[in-house]
């Protein structure tokens, strides 16, 4: 790992890089790479030395800028934990933390909040973890808010901003924050994609996909956000290719974390009002549809609380502009 560096690679100043031509002449090269972001406007790819010269002499052909974002990726690897010496014992969101700290964590909040929280358990990975999850409900008939985070297992941050969600719901003092907590019931699942999350903290820190093996292929994973059985495969976002990043997998559902997210979600439907999936890095609201550009009904509903978000964001002193729109708008 220790040579790849990432790319920027920007649509011509004229007219939006085409990100689905883009994406198939790509794989048409036959290269492999490694895609962190994407949108209408630019791409990042990460690659090694060796197809370094291939990308480059594609980028040149269709005259795309090109610059180098991050000359040594391992690097940031390295540099991403503080040093060892730090308190490991305690949970908390100053460094990142494994699987088993993060059910640690879970089962403490479980023992310390007895009366308002409930185990969810969705049920079991292919390499046969649990996926679990946690409701805090401080009273009947609130409206259901389900968050998901980690369906990517490189995401760290992800799960990182879920528990920290998780605590802030259970012990901040902010008024806004207790109104929030207490008159919504929240389904809150840190890690889908256990197997994922485990390999990228024992194996491969860029490791995106689930770990089950795909039959007739020496590649391993699917993309499982692009597994469920809506629309399967019918985003330009979705790849055929078990070895891409992006390989919806062999059939819709094939990959067992996404049928049991589905299944939990389909049982506790009619108590939900929004769904929510933790993502990075992008700065993007992403609102349905991602199979077609045309537009749901409530879309001017999403929208109007995109907006509210984004607004409220730009008030923080971080210089953070999030955009919004439809997935299929946005990305491709
Ligand atoms: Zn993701």
């Amino acid at each position: 790992m220790s040579e790849f560096g990432t790319l920027t690679i920007r649509g011509l100043s004229e007219k939006p890089l085409s990100y689905s031509n883009f994406l198939s002449l790509i794989i048409n090269y036959k290269f492999q790479f490694n895609l962190w972001h994407s949108s209408n406007k630019e791409v990042h790819i990460m690659v090694s030395p060796q197809k370094l010269i291939h990308l480059q002499n594609y980028t040149r052909a269709y005259s795309l800028p090109l610059e180098v974002m991050v000359s040594n990726v391992q690097s940031l690897i390295d540099g991403e934990q503080p040093a060892k010496s730090t308190d490991d014992s305690t949970f908390g969101w100053t460094r990142y933390y494994p699987l088993s700290a993060i059910e640690v964590f879970l089962d403490e909040i479980l023992a310390k909040y007895p009366a308002v929280t409930t185990e969810i358990n969705i049920g079991t990975s292919y390499e046969g973890r649990k996926i679990r999850g946690i409701k805090i409900s401080y009273k009947e008939g609130n409206p259901g808010i389900f968050i998901e985070a980690n369906i990517h297992a490189r995401e760290w941050i992800t799960s990182a901003t879920a528990t920290w969600l998780i605590n802030e719901l259970l012990s901040s003092t902010d008024e806004e924050v207790r109104s929030l907590a207490e008159n919504h019931d929240w389904y809150i699942v840190p890690v889908l994609n256990v197997d994922g999350f485990t390999y990228t903290h024992e194996t491969n820190r860029m490791w995106r996909k689930t770990r089950q093996p795909v039959e007739g292929s020496a590649c391993i994973g699917a993309d499982p956000n692009r597994n469920y059985n809506s629309h399967w495969m019918e985003s330009n976002g979705a790849s055929s290719n078990p070895c891409d990043e992006t390989y919806g997998g062999p059939e819709p559902f094939s990959e067992p974390e996404v049928k049991a997210l589905a299944d939990y979600v389909t049982s506790i439907k009619e108590r939900l009002n929004i769904m929510l999936a933790f993502h990075s890095y992008s700065q993007v609201l992403l609102s349905p549809y991602g199979w077609t550009s045309e537009l749901p009904e409530n879309h001017n509903d999403l929208t109007e609380v995109a907006k509210a978000y984004s607004d409220a964001v730009k008030e923080l002193p971080y210089d953070t502009v999030y955009t919004y729109g439809s997935t299929a708008n946005e990305m491709f």
